[in-house]
């Protein structure tokens, strides 16, 4: 390439904006998606939230719950910029799609509410971010509301986040005469033009009363960027002039680094600075190339790493973070980390081992999309027509493979029984949940080929219910649920050695399988692991596949409580068989008989999933919080201050946590919030396993007496 051709891309480059807007719930992040989108020029007219007309929730549900579920991506453009805006979600019971956005996106806006400041879950939030390195500016919205307080809020940052806020403005007047904010990087006043609903600005001179205040905070400004530039330092000790450019591009070292967030205000509801927004996304977010060349390894040889630099030369490599299912067809969002993607070409699915054509590449904007022919090194599109390809799978080069680490999803925690009302639509009903779970990596499904029975599972009440509206609603399919339930596992105890003789022979074409089955615990697994030894041939090979099968899917419907079974490993070790009565079938019964007759209660071990739960309580109710989270079998690890508040943290079993946020409200009068995410799980005392087996047999013979 020639430099005038390195240069062009690089150029390129540094114009990609791949961010995202990251806020506790109700924090006003669609109401600022909405506004970037229309003061960016893809949305004609503004869309309010409250009237359900959001251009960026265009799933349904979402515009129904006024939340935002998924991670669209959408695509506008600022100051000659491509602005890539990725949608995070804020509610906990979505964290693995956090998760998914923080992976793809360079740099994030934290939405904080100018009147409760840092909230329970924007902690969540902000960890998972500062854990993905991921570089923010924080927005502090709302400021037109009554008791709004922007110190307040930036103190809570400090406390709460223990970030490093670098203020980048103050705002003019509070609540209703929030009117406009001192811009201290350029030292001027900046005031929203009322008779244009604050759609334009003017700047002026910094009101009289402000002056001191001004002066103050720009001085620590600068300070702070000093800290990020040896040249600027001497300036700023030596009180010589300084440059906005040299301030900006200081500023934008130190955000970067995550040393830094700088924090501007706004009322996006009113309009207001939202522009200013989105030039300092412009400004101190990173472009593709401020980031280090991205880390994977060799699919086939797994101790060889593997870098690419954002480079539309370099081979190409991308991760797909996320599939829609459409009536037309699967819509596949990727990012593109290096190299050229074009229209039809083929290109390696690393995680499958597969190969991919590449059928149509779209643009998305919000509602609408468009075709193009390419997609370079450090954007984000969709394709459509991709077979093997989903959330979290890398696809590359054929010859120069490379497989990114993939997206952690956590299991999920919850379960509830699905049945189609009426019979006829059974088929229909698994077409639904196989698109679902294709979409969502923290949605599984199984269905226990005996009874037909069908049981979801999910991250919580909110998930699950998300999903059976979605049945209905999108997939026309009218179900019954059971109420959502713990999600428990469970495992083996000790070693157990079965002979399992699958056996009838009384007329008719005869069935003959007998297996000879280990079961093995593997201690802290997840994983269930099957091996084959026999050697003599006393089952021929052919029919070993069916015993593992029945096996398998006997742990994975989780026997009658439909408790999933983990963490040991099967060896068939010896059997026998018949040369016209033996089969498949017959086989795979056996493996069903061999798991049965191992995995007793006295065999059994009971898990359940537990909670990081973080409760925040004024300290006057600490007592009767802590004292209500032990009676929930709580673990309680450590009581922190943060101002005058007080916050427990935990660990706590789903299972203690139903219903719990009308608890807590009224253990502290409507002040205490909280926020969990999974965590892992712990054994089940004995008493409670029994309690727990035996509820789930009621529930079992309620439902059989309804059918
Ligand atoms: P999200 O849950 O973070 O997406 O928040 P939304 O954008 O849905 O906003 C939640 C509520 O706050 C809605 O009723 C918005 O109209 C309102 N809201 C958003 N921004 C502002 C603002 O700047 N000022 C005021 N007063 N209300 C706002």
């Amino acid at each position: 390439m020639t430099e005038a051709q390195v240069s062009k891309a690089a150029k390129y480059l540094k114009t990609i904006r791949n961010f995202g807007i990251m806020a506790h719930i109700d924090a006003g992040k669609t109401t600022i998606s909405e506004r970037v989108l229309f003061f960016s020029g893809k949305a004609h007219k503004i869309g309010e939230v409250h009237d359900g007309a959001a251009t960026m929730d265009y799933l349904e549900e979402e515009r129904e719950r006024g939340i935002t579920i998924t991670s669209a991506a959408t695509q506008c453009f600022w100051r000659d910029h491509t602005m890539n805006l990725i949608d995070t979600p804020g509610h906990v019971d979505f964290t693995a799609e956090v998760e998914r956005s923080l992976r793809v996106l360079d740099g994030a806006c934290a939405v904080f509410d100018a009147v409760s400041g840092v909230e329970a879950q924007s902690e969540t939030v902000w960890r998972q971010a500062t854990k993905n390195h991921v570089p923010r500016l924080c927005f502090v919205n709302k400021m037109d509301r009554v008791g709004a307080d922007y110190d307040m809020t930036i103190n809570s940052i400090k406390d709460r986040l223990g970030a490093r806020p670098a203020l980048l403005q103050l705002p003019i007047g509070v609540s209703k005469d929030f009117r406009g904010i001192v811009d201290l990087v350029k030292n001027v006043a900046v005031f929203f033009d009322e008779d244009n609903e604050n759609k334009t600005y003017t700047e002026g001179p910094i009101p009289e009363d402000l002056v001191e205040d001004a002066k103050k905070a720009r001085h620590n400004l600068l300070e702070m960027a000093a800290e990020f530039d040896d040249a600027l330092l001497e300036k700023v000790l030596e009180d010589a002039p300084v440059t906005v450019p040299e301030v900006m591009a200081a500023l934008r070292r130190g955000t970067i680094a995550c040393s830094i967030f700088p924090v501007l205000c706004g009322a996006a509801l009113k309009n207001k600075g939202v522009q200013q927004l989105l030039d300092a996304v412009v400004d101190y977010l990173p472009c593709p190339l401020d980031l280090p060349a991205i880390k994977g390894k060799h699919p086939k040889k797994k101790d060889q790493d593997e870098t690419r630099a954002h480079d539309p030369d370099a081979p190409f490599t991308a991760l797909a973070f996320k599939t829609i299912t459409e009536k037309t067809g699967d819509l596949t969002f990727i990012r593109v980390y290096s190299g050229v993607l074009k229209n039809g070409s083929q290109v390696y699915n690393a995680s499958k081992d597969k190969t991919e054509r590449i059928g149509r590449l779209y643009r998305m904007h919000a509602a609408q999309r468009e075709q193009i022919d390419e997609v370079r090194a450090g954007d984000i599109c969709a394709t459509v027509g991709v077979k093997y390809t989903y959330t979290g799978d890398t696809l590359c080069d054929d010859d120069k493979p490379i497989l990114l680490e993939s997206i952690d999803f956590p299991d999920p925690v919850i379960s509830m029984s699905i049945e189609p009302k009426s019979r006829s639509d059974r088929d229909k009903l698994g077409s639904a949940l196989s698109k679902i779970a294709k979409e969502d990596p923290t949605f599984r499904y199984f269905t226990d080929q005996e009874t037909n029975e069908t049981v979801v599972a999910g991250m919580g009440e909110l998930h699950l219910e998300i999903i059976r509206n979605r049945v209905i609603r999108d997939f026309g399919v009218d179900v019954e649920t059971g109420a959502p339930r713990v999600a428990y596992k469970q495992t083996l105890k000790r070693e157990v050695s079965v002979e399992a003789r699958h056996i009838k022979q009384s007329g008719g074409s005869g069935q003959y399988a007998v297996a000879r089955v280990r079961f093995e615990p593997i201690p802290d697994s997840f994983e269930v692991q099957w091996e084959n030894e026999i050697k003599g041939g006393s089952i021929p090979r052919e029919f070993i596949p069916s015993i593992e099968r029945g096996i398998r899917r006997m742990a994975e419907v989780g026997g009658p409580d439909r408790f999933q079974f983990v963490g040991f490993k099967a060896v068939v070790w010896d059997g026998q068989y018949h040369d016209v009565d033996s089969s498949d079938l017959a086989f795979e019964a056996a493996g069903r008989l061999a798991f049965r007759m191992a995995f007793l209660p006295e065999t059994t071990q009971l898990l359940e999933p537990v909670m990081k739960v973080e409760v925040t309580t004024p300290e006057e109710h600490l007592g009767d919080v802590i004292g209500d989270l032990n009676s929930r079998r709580a673990r309680v690890n450590d009581v922190e201050s943060r101002q005058n508040l007080k916050v427990v943290h935990s660990e706590v079993p789903i299972a203690e946590m139903f219903a719990y946020s009308s608890r807590l409200r009224s253990l502290t009068q409507g002040r205490g919030t909280y926020a969990m995410e999974p965590k892992g799980y712990w054994q089940v005392p004995n008493e409670l396993a029994k309690k727990v087996y035996e509820e789930s047999a009621k529930l079992r013979e309620a439902n059989a007496k309804r059918k």
